[in-house]
């Protein structure tokens, strides 16, 4: 491995890219080929960049890096949902999973984006939080999911078209606990001049984070915010989230006010069903207290369950008397659909090892 710190052109804008490519002594405009290269086209070897002339792509190849991860694993479900095992330039590894859209006549994918290897929360019924925290992903390196999947659907696919239309940030770990980089990879993910995905298709999921809540507040983007609630009661949460002991549901709740108030959207508040634990009829009656007052609506998602964990998911009865009972209660409510469960990909099924 040569020893020279090469400079990362991934997550770079495109100013910063011509500035990069003056320093090589070449014109400006020879970023915006770089720039379509990497962001349209998902290439990462500059050999292949091949417009550009050779002198340029020798002196890149030399001082510059596109880390676009490389797939090490790949597991594909029934339903078609795609898992993909990355290997970062340290050799750390992270999990991205691609999901179909139903209803769609060709098929698109929602990408799930890791912000971390592993992750800080803790949460007890999380294959992710019970894995332990390793460190933060950089932007690029969650930009670099994005294009490390489109690059495998276009191979499979043998297609030039975006497949993957939506981003939602549910892998590995809490975005708001690295929310710089967050924030900076969604600024590179929406550049019409790169991958283009609009503001209105991205989601970003939070354990209850609420200085990130309230920094989103302020940020001026039309993404969509949703909230891991997973219990009404604060004794509960303390136990299921350990975050809610930082910030109880009093100041959860409060944020997320002064999220709705200061950008008119709605949010969508996140509720596993875990069988015996948070599926009663005073779970949903506090549910429809706190929730009834408050932009939002309620997404149920039935628990997948983890090897090694104790928690259960309950039967297709008890889902749909609970959805009933909050329905009842005048939320906006409604159930996800499962998918990838057969490969360990759904909600909360990531690890780093990618063995299980
Ligand atoms: N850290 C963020 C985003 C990643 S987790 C957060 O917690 O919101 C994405 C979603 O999957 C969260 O709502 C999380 O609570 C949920 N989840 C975690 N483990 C799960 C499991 N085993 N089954 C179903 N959902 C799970
Ligand atoms: Fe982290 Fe989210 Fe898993 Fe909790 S549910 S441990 S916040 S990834």
């Amino acid at each position: 491995m040569s020893s020279i710190i090469k400079t990362e052109l991934l997550g770079m804008e495109l100013k910063s890219l011509e500035s990069f490519v003056q320093s090589l002594g070449q014109p400006r405009f020879r970023a915006n080929q770089i720039y379509t290269w990497i962001y349209k086209k998902a290439v990462s070897s500059f050999y292949e960049m091949t417009d550009l002339p050779k002198e340029l792509r020798m002196s890149l190849e030399s001082a510059a890096q596109v880390s676009i991860p490389r797939v090490l694993k790949q597991r594909v479900s029934a339903d078609g949902t795609r898992k993909f095992l990355f290997e970062m330039n340290d050799k750390k590894r992270i999990e991205t999973v691609v999901i179909p859209q139903s209803g769609t006549k060709d098929t698109r994918y929602s990408l799930c984006v890791s912000t971390q290897v592993g992750c800080p929360v803790g949460c007890l019924f999380c294959a992710t939080g019970q894995s332990g925290f390793q460190r933060n992903l950089n932007a690029y390196e969650m930009v670099g999911q994005v294009l490390g999947s489109r690059r495998e659907l276009a191979r499979k696919f043998k297609t030039n078209e975006e497949l993957i239309t939506n981003i939602v940030y549910m892998g590995m770990g809490e975005p708001m606990l690295n929310y710089d980089a967050m924030i900076s990879s969604i600024h590179t993910l929406n550049d019409h001049k790169g991958i283009n995905i609009g503001q209105r298709h991205i989601t970003i999921s939070t354990a209850g984070e609420v200085n990130g809540i309230k920094k989103l507040a302020e940020e001026d983007l039309q993404v969509t915010l949703a909230i891991s609630l997973h219990a009404a009661n604060d004794s509960l949460r303390d136990r299921l989230i350990p975050l809610n002991r930082k910030y109880p549901l009093k100041l959860l709740f409060e944020s997320v006010r002064y999220y709705t108030e200061r950008t008119n959207r709605r949010v969508t508040f996140e509720y596993i069903m875990l069988d015996e634990v948070n599926i009663g009829s005073e779970d949903a009656r506090a549910l429809i207290t706190s929730i009834k007052p408050l932009l939002a609506n309620v997404n149920l998602i039935p628990y997948n369950e983890v090897s090694g964990l104790e928690y259960k998911r309950p039967s297709s009865n008890k889902i749909r008397r609970f959805y009933n009972l909050l329905a009842d209660g005048g939320l906006n409510v409604s159930l996800r659909e499962e998918h990838g469960g057969d490969i360990e990909a759904a909600c909360g099924q990531l690890s780093a090892n990618g063995e299980r």
